[in-house]
């Protein structure tokens, strides 16, 4: 069955891990033998070969790129320009790999339904769809380079990814989103940019939502009621994004699925973490929302973590097919299967694409 993932860092993988996707999973964890700059060398999970076989034929695929002020402790570009110009790097890769016949770019709903109709067809033959989304806004230098990036394909923005922004504060900071901050959100509603909450600090999170009236969605994100963290949404924030028609999709990073994971130092194995955890994050929205209207799968597999911080049962992206069975033990109906796969975020995306652009 076909899975629409909405969360996958494609471009980073391959500018910055400098991971060339077109080879194996075993082939990319051989030629990272022996590398140590990051816990995640040779435990990756995702190529293109993967991804296929995982039935995942369409994907949310970000640009990121950090602008670290010089009071800010985080890993990050010293310019919003140089910040720009990495995003740019990675969009350079995604148009190569649409040269290669690997990914095609889906920006309306044209080109999606085109893009079904063909994946349904031939799903050997036929480049992994994928779609622009942009995590942390710190690259859009002036409003002029949002303009800039939906020419180019841009149709989500996570305003704010791990600190202060420029735009929002994000995961482990605390601030408003201020004038500039609304300046972006009153500009993605011009040209009906999903907002894409996720990362949001609380404050930014509700500060958002009162002054967003374009698509909302939150693309990686879980429950707090489960694993307590600002970085997971509060039943409050969930309820208000159901209101919101909201498509949350359930991520796999393991500490964000378990109670009690230490970086670095838990193992998935000895956690007991499985894509069952995701699966109890998943029906608490549901059973909040009443209806499996809500929930659709954004794993972030090789997010800056692999295997070592992985659901025990997933080796590589294509685990993710997996789910189906998952959820049928769970109760959960042939529909409903269907919705969590792929539908809630196909008629999000048909839903929002619908809107006439100003
Ligand atoms: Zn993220």
């Amino acid at each position: 069955m076909l899975l629409f993932d909405a969360h996958l860092d494609l471009a980073m993988n391959a500018m910055e891990w400098n991971r060339d996707l077109r080879w194996s999973v075993s082939a990319i964890r051989n030629s990272e033998k022996g590398m140590t700059d990051t816990p995640d060398r040779g435990n990756n999970t995702v190529s293109f070969e993967a991804m296929r076989k995982g039935k995942v034929g369409l994907c949310m695929a970000t640009q990121i790129a950090r602008y670290s002020k010089p009071n800010n402790p985080l890993p990050g570009w010293n310019s919003p320009q140089q910040a720009w110009a990495q995003t740019q790097a990675q969009l350079a890769w995604y148009k190569a790999m649409e040269q290669e016949g690997h990914l095609t770019q889906i920006t309306d709903n044209s080109t999606l339904d085109a893009h079904l109709a063909r994946w349904e067809e031939s799903q050997l033959a036929h480049p992994i769809g994928y779609i622009l989304t942009l995590e942390g806004a710190d690259s859009i230098v002036d409003l002029g380079y949002l303009e800039k990036s939906y020419r180019q394909g841009l149709r989500a923005i996570g305003p704010a990814h791990y600190g202060p922004g420029t735009y929002a504060y994000g995961t482990h900071s605390i601030g408003g989103i201020g004038t500039k901050g609304k300046a972006l959100l009153k500009e993605m509603e011009r040209f009906n940019l999903i907002l894409d909450v996720t990362h949001l600090c609380d404050e930014s999170f509700w500060e958002t939502l009162d002054n967003y009236h374009g698509p909302i969605w939150a693309s990686h994100n879980n429950c707090r009621a489960l694993v307590n963290h600002t970085r997971q949404f509060s039943d409050e924030q969930l309820k208000a994004l159901i209101q919101r028609k909201a498509v949350i999709g359930l991520a796999l990073d393991a500490w964000m699925m378990v109670p009690g994971w230490q970086r670095g130092i838990s193992l998935p194995e000895k956690m007991d973490v499985g894509l069952k955890n995701m699966v109890n994050h998943l029906d608490h929205i549901c059973q909040l929302a009443g209806n499996t209207d809500h929930v659709g799968i954004g794993s972030d597999l090789d997010g800056g973590f692999g295997t070592e911080q992985c659901p025990a049962d997933v080796d590589t992206i294509a685990d993710l097919q997996k789910i189906p069975e998952l959820l049928a033990q769970r109760g959960y109906g042939a529909m409903d299967i269907v919705k969590v796969m792929h539908k809630n975020f196909l008629d999000f995306l048909h839903r929002a694409w619908s809107r006439p652009v100003h």
